[in-house]
């Protein structure tokens, strides 16, 4: 087990986790490095999320933003973004690359529960991509983001399905045949099938607006979204007013 400690000892996080995305920190915005998939889905879960809830003059609020890809791409398309995350060196690498590209982002380390009970309500938008899979307790995320969302506003999640398919597409093909990802990036217990995190959000106050998957053709190395939604994809929940 690493050493680093989570920000705070009753954080819910995971060390090793946030040691992992630290360790890769400095290749975030290389965009033929570990990140590529995230740089690659990126164009596509944004025009999506804004096809949703169009994000121009919004506030936004992007849960383990990493190293900023959506948190960026959202502000430049005119979103008011703040970012979150609990690993130090992802956030200082999404600081400086803001600065560099001119884009405005309010970057923070902070715990999601903790911004929760600090600015509840405040947000018409809050993104959680690709990271419930790294929480030791995904539903007191999901809880907290509810919570951060303005009545009437949108909850969005991605995550990896949990089932046969899930692991030999996630695991075995991402990680070790075409070696998208490190090996070890996603542990398969930690992922979660689209009706626990739905029976989640729904515990949290959600509704369900909307779900779709996200898949990659190997033969082509495109990413697309679509129906199937076995291993990757995106759900949508608004809160009612
Ligand atoms: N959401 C970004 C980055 C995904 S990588 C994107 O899709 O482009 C997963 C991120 O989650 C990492 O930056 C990691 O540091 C962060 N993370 C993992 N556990 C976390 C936790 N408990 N709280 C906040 N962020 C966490």
């Amino acid at each position: 087990m690493s050493s680093t400690k989570a920000q705070s000892p009753s954080a819910n996080a995971d060390a090793g986790e946030l040691l992992k995305f630290s360790e890769l920190a400095s290749r975030w915005w290389d965009p033929t490095s570990e990140f590529r998939p995230l740089h690659e889905i990126n164009p596509l879960r944004l025009d999506w999320i804004d096809g949703l809830h169009p994000v121009k003059g919004e506030r936004v609020l992007d849960v383990g933003c990493g190293g900023g890809i959506l948190a960026e791409a959202m502000a430049r398309q005119g979103a008011q973004v703040k970012g979150i995350d609990l690993a130090e060196k992802p956030l200082g690498v999404a600081r400086l690359h803001a600065l560099e590209s001119g884009v405005e982002v309010d970057y923070e380390c902070i715990a999601t529960e903790d911004i929760a009970a600090r600015e509840p309500a405040q947000y018409d938008l809050v993104t959680c991509m690709e990271m419930l899979e790294h929480v030791p307790e995904p539903a007191s995320v999901i809880r907290a983001c509810a919570q951060l969302v303005k009545p009437g506003g949108h909850a969005v999640f991605s995550t990896l399905n949990r089932n046969p398919k899930s692991f030999l597409f996630a695991i075995v093909g991402a990680e070790y045949v075409l070696r998208l990802l490190p090996k070890g990036t996603h542990e398969y217990a930690k992922f979660i099938r689209p009706s626990e995190l739905h029976a989640a959000a729904q515990d949290a106050g959600l509704v369900l607006q909307s779900m779709i998957g996200l898949h990659y053709n190997p033969f082509t190395k495109v990413y697309s979204l679509g129906r199937n939604v076995d291993v990757n994809y995106i759900m949508a929940f608004s809160r009612p007013l």
